[in-house]
């Protein structure tokens, strides 16, 4: 059994630790602030396999199969509903555009289909179908519960022992070579020390400030933060947006109706570069944004009292794809999910633990593709499909 460390607490780094306790791994958890706190609790929600490229295609159908048996797994109700996306074409380059990604997902066994609007309209009865011209329909995909998913991996991780640490900041480390012997963390003010055997770097939009901490450059692995914001109104009747419901040439602008309260959930490109790292300040322009394609894609939410509005971090790379693998002999790194963190940690919290405890992994992840030197070669990938 080895000393693993884990920083970082949100949805990917507590996965991790829960698969690094499966395979008998002796787990200690840094959470500088609380569990989730980061962008895992101000995501979407939703979870989906309709990727335009073939390693994120791949690995979300994968991810999806183990969504299916999370509940069972954990043995906890964590609200995963597959309820689809449904994206919205405006042109009939679009169309085209559809139909080579629905070749592409089909090919890996992902069932994306194009539908018409009257099909969309049963699907979403409150859509305004008149401005889209076909659909691309994904049943299996879906949404699920962020906070309740958390609380279940965690809960779990420490029943198999993962001492997990909230309120506990890593701070620094040290080093010998290429390996990793300690890490240095404050909790209450002190500074203390932990011998470890292994380290993965799961801080997302910190992971930069950590990868420097360990000696490497800041930017090995790009990653910047852009503040993304979110709008909720008062709970609606159930089924009237069930799916996640996204125009792409609207500013990547979506709908979709939670699956614990019935509130519809608004999100929208508008993005700004964060300001610093506790940049989380929502913006009215975004209020006014989101809202114009809400209704403009589902009219009658005129009528629907807005409740709620956060930001949070897409943690960026400049291929929007994240940076997974190892970056010094014991030193790896699962960050810069973008909009798409919360919906692939099943699969790469499974794929990071048995690549840290057996050196490769059984889960479809494309190494190559993820590489976390990539950068540094020069070598970006086919931009992901960025939204939530
Ligand atoms: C508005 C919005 C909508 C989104 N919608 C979706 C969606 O629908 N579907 C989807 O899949 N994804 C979505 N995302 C993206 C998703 O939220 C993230 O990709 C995912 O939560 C990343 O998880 P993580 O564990 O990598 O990072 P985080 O949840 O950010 O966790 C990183 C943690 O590291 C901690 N940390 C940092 N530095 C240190 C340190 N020195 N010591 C100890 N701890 C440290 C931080 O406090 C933080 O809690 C959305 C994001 C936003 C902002």
């Amino acid at each position: 059994m080895s000393k693993v460390a884990v920083i970082g607490g949100g949805i990917v780094g507590v996965a991790t630790a829960y698969e690094l306790a499966k395979l008998g791994e002796d787990v200690v958890l840094f959470e500088k602030n609380y569990s989730g706190s980061g962008s895992t609790f101000r995501c979407a929600t939703g979870i989906r396999a309709q990727f335009t490229d073939e390693a994120n295609v791949r690995l979300m159908k994968y991810s999806i199969e183990r969504w299916e048996k999370l509940e069972e797994e954990l043995g906890f109700d964590i609200n995963f509903r597959q309820t689809g996306y449904l994206f919205l074409a405006t042109s009939e380059e679009e169309v085209e555009a559809f139909k080579s990604n629905i070749r592409l997902q089909n090919r890996f066994g992902v069932p994306t289909r194009l539908i018409d609007m009257d099909e969309a309209k049963e699907i979403v009865p409150i859509l305004n179908t008149e401005p889209f011209l076909a659909g691309a329909w994904n049943p299996k995909d879906g949404k699920a519960n962020p906070f309740k998913t958390l609380f279940a991996y965690l809960f779990r991780a420490k029943e198999m022992g993962v001492d997990a640490r909230e309120h506990t900041e890593v701070v620094g480390f040290e080093r010998e070579g290429d390996e990793i012997t300690a890490v240095k963390y404050r909790s209450k003010g002190k500074v203390e020390r932990v011998k470890v055997d292994a380290v993965l770097n799961a801080a997302n939009a910190w992971a930069p400030v950590i990868n420097e901490m360990v000696g490497l450059k800041r930017d090995i692995v790009p990653i910047k933060a852009y503040k993304h914001q979110l709008i909720k109104t008062e709970p609606l009747e159930r089924g009237q947006v069930e799916p996640l419901v996204c125009p792409p040439s609207w500013n990547d602008a979506y709908i979709i109706q939670d699956g614990e309260d019935g509130g519809v959930i608004c999100g929208a490109g508008i993005e700004h570069e964060a300001k610093s790292l506790n940049d989380v300040e929502p913006t009215y322009d975004f209020l006014r944004g989101a809202l114009r394609y809400a209704l403009m894609m589902a009219p009658p939410l005129k009528y629907a009292h807005v409740i709620r509005q956060w930001a949070g971090f897409y943690a960026k790379t400049p291929d929007r794809n994240p940076a997974i693998g190892k970056l010094l002999n014991n030193f790896y790194i699962a960050a810069g999910f973008s909009g798409h963190g919360f919906m692939m940690a099943p699969a790469v919290a499974q794929a990071v633990a048995e690549l840290m405890v057996k050196g490769r992994s059984k889960v479809p992840l494309d190494w190559g593709w993820y590489d976390p030197y990539r950068f540094e070669r020069g070598e970006l990938r086919t931009s992901a499909f960025q939204i939530g």
